[in-house]
């Protein structure tokens, strides 16, 4: 089962952050939608909580961690969310794209199917959006959001994405998924997954590293980093998670990033 814990205390947490002042490297991951920022209904207002930009902001200023954020989002409605003073590694779109932090751009190529099934998909977005939903696309998938809509609404929405679905299904390429707050098209070969795994294989051995995340699609990253790293599930109660431990947004993370910061100024053993 897994333990909840706060950042302050904690046997997980405590040999984690003792294992973190002694490493060679450092990785610190962190979703964004629901672990940096609240969800809003309108997500282009989903700035992070307070204080967590500030603290971002030191830990890339001690330069002593390599910082990545991992959201699904495509990365160019992320950045104007981040007020930081210089940009982290960005992921975005579940893996399928990387921002460097000098700018360099990169991007997993999406198969022919996979194109072809989120064209005929793009035709859902009038009965969505007469459903009360909403349409966002991405490369390499369409998420279809209903938060703040009454369970009726939901269910009829989900209904014809799932009739909807058995139409294009066919063509390949695709996965459907939830996540909180609505369902999504993926192109298959990424996930937040790869951003973990690529991450990882780039740091090398002895680096010590920490994933954050709420969601379902976090399920992904936090499978990859058992055993290689500290899962943190962030959620107001836990569920069904790889993760090694849970905490509670927004003061949980604003914990988490204030023990991270003592211990990269070396004062964890005296806190
Ligand atoms: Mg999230």
């Amino acid at each position: 089962m897994i333990e909840e814990s706060t950042p302050a205390g904690g046997r997980k947490f405590d040999a984690f952050f003792e294992s973190l002042q002694a490493a060679p490297k450092r990785v610190l991951m962190l979703d964004y939608d629901g672990t940096l920022a609240p969800f809003r209904l309108e997500p282009h207002k989903a700035v992070p909580y307070p204080g967590v930009c500030e603290m971002l902001d030191r830990v890339l200023d001690d330069g002593g961690t390599r910082l990545a954020i991992i959201s699904g989002r495509w990365i160019r409605d992320l950045i104007p969310l981040l007020t930081l003073k210089r940009m982290p590694e960005l992921w975005g779109s579940h893996g399928r794209e990387r921002l460097w932090p000098d700018g360099q751009y990169e991007f997993a190529e999406i198969s022919p199917e996979s194109t072809l099934a989120l064209f005929r998909a793009d035709a859902w977005e009038g009965w969505i959006r007469l459903s009360g939903g909403r349409v966002e696309r991405k490369p390499g998938g369409l998420a279809i959001h209903w938060r703040g809509l009454t369970g009726a609404r939901i269910d009829q929405i989900r209904d014809r994405v799932l009739r909807e679905w058995g139409g294009i299904e066919s063509w390949g390429g695709l996965d459907l998924r939830d996540f909180d707050g609505g369902m999504e098209l993926v192109a298959r070969g990424c996930s937040k997954a790869t951003a973990v795994d690529t991450i990882l294989a780039e740091s090398g051995p002895g680096t010590v590293a920490a994933y954050l995340g709420d969601d379902l699609t976090d399920e992904d990253a936090l499978a990859a980093l058992q055993g290689r790293g500290l899962g943190v599930l962030v959620s107001d109660a836990p569920h069904r998670t790889a993760a090694d431990v849970w905490l509670r947004p927004p003061q949980g993370v604003r914990d988490f990033l204030a023990r991270w910061l003592r211990t990269l100024q070396g004062g964890e053993m005296n806190s």
